[in-house]
């Protein structure tokens, strides 16, 4: 067996090393400063530069070194939470708005970077008669609003195909951002912490940002950037493992059962990605520090081995931090000081509609235009 523990753990999508950006070095000013350089981040940057401001961007590490390039490379439309869950919730008007503005952004992400997404659909398997109820209610509540969405059944097991979902390669499509980003005109700075915003000055180690606005995208550790936010948002660590090449395996799309705790894909070179289990070690999870751990690891390999059915060695394992919101399945989207706006706290699900609110936020921002912004916030019923 594959050590559990390395000092590499370095996902799957990490095939290349981090492209050089400067660190921040100076005192520089722009219309707006976007914290955080992954998906959600650059699609608030893109945003911004269609909409003909100057932007610096910084991440304390590398482009999409956090989540956004760590993640499990599922493109799901809508909220983490189901669907029919998410009407239960928000209603019926904003959950169809919502999750039709998902299936437009994972579109419009695959025309613009065919060479890294898969629209290949997804699949919600059944782990329990209880959860194909679940299912069925699912089904019900999308074709209910015109929704893509078929019962499916298959080697996988019962359950729904998501026909317009996808998969992608999380960290190539950051680092294709961050170059186009620049060539747009964006200031980009890794290894540059934000240490503190003060009005709408970003202080850093060597330099601070002075900015009309200042933009937080940042998923994991959002409550630590925006104490305003703590009691609000909790940051909990996941984790993944992935394997060689097997082709004893069929995977044709990714695939999330119990409830969407545990999830795997495999790539189109064979290799399986599985992430999950973090609920059966709630605990230890909360606000711990994204590296893999032992228990999550073993617990992730009998999956492997005994739901999946794979003998495939173990290359990789790795970690990274999302947030968690406390007291509604929406994620933060809004103004939290005067010209200071935040995204984040998707739950666990934040490829796409990450992708989402950093668009509206850049509008709201910059267009004082919050018609987006506003079907995010639980205080508009
Ligand atoms: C193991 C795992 C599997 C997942 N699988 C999926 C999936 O399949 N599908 C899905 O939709 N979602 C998935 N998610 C969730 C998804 O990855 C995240 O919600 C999403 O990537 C968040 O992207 P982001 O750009 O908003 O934030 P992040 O990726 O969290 O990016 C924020 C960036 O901000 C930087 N930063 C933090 N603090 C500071 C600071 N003080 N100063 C400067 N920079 C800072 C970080 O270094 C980071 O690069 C998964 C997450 C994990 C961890």
């Amino acid at each position: 067996m594959t050590r559990l523990l390395s000092s590499d753990d370095q996902p799957i999508w990490h095939d290349a090393p981090d492209p050089a950006y400067p660190m921040l070095s100076d005192a520089i000013a722009v219309d707006v400063c976007v914290i955080g350089l992954g998906g959600s981040g650059f699609a608030c940057i893109h945003e911004l530069l269609d909409l003909g401001v100057s932007v610096a961007g910084i991440d304390a590490g590398a482009v999409g070194g956090g989540a956004a390039g760590r993640n499990g490379g599922f493109l799901l439309a809508g909220l983490a939470a189901f669907y029919h869950d998410a009407v239960a919730a928000i209603g019926r008007e904003r959950a169809a708005a919502i999750y039709r503005l998902t299936i437009a952004e994972i579109g419009q992400m695959a025309t613009a970077m065919p060479e890294v997404v898969r629209r290949v659909g997804s699949l919600r398997i059944a782990a329990s008669p209880e959860e194909a109820i679940d299912c069925n209610a699912q089904l019900q509540a999308m074709r209910a609003d015109d929704l893509p969405v078929e019962p499916y059944c298959g080697p996988e097991g019962e359950g729904l195909l998501l026909p317009t979902d996808g998969a992608f390669q999380p960290l190539h499509r950051c680092r294709l951002l961050a170059e186009r980003a620049q060539q747009g005109g964006a200031l980009l700075f890794t290894h540059t912490p934000a240490l503190a915003i003060e009005g709408t000055t970003v202080q850093c180690p060597h330099g601070r940002i002075l900015a009309r606005h200042v933009i937080i995208a940042v998923d994991g550790g959002l409550e630590r950037l925006a104490p305003e936010l703590c009691g609000m948002v909790r940051s909990a660590r996941l984790q993944m493992l992935a394997t060689g090449p097997d082709p004893a395996c069929s995977i044709p799309r990714p695939v999330y059962t119990r409830w969407g705790y545990d999830y795997w894909q495999q790539l189109p070179d064979g290799r399986i990605a599985l992430g999950g289990c973090r609920d059966r070690f709630a605990a230890e999870e909360w606000d711990a520090p994204p590296k893999p751990s032992v228990p999550v690891q073993l617990a992730l390999e009998r999956l492997l081995r005994e739901r999946i059915g794979s003998q495939a060695p173990v290359e990789r394992r790795w970690a990274a931090q999302v947030a968690y919101r406390r007291d509604s399945i929406l994620p933060i989207a809004r103004q939290i000081r005067p010209h200071v706006w935040a995204i984040g706290a998707y739950n666990g699900t934040g490829n796409v509609i990450g992708a989402v609110c950093g668009r509206a936020v850049a509008h709201a921002a910059v267009r004082g235009d919050c018609s987006l912004l506003r079907l995010f916030d639980p205080s508009n019923a």
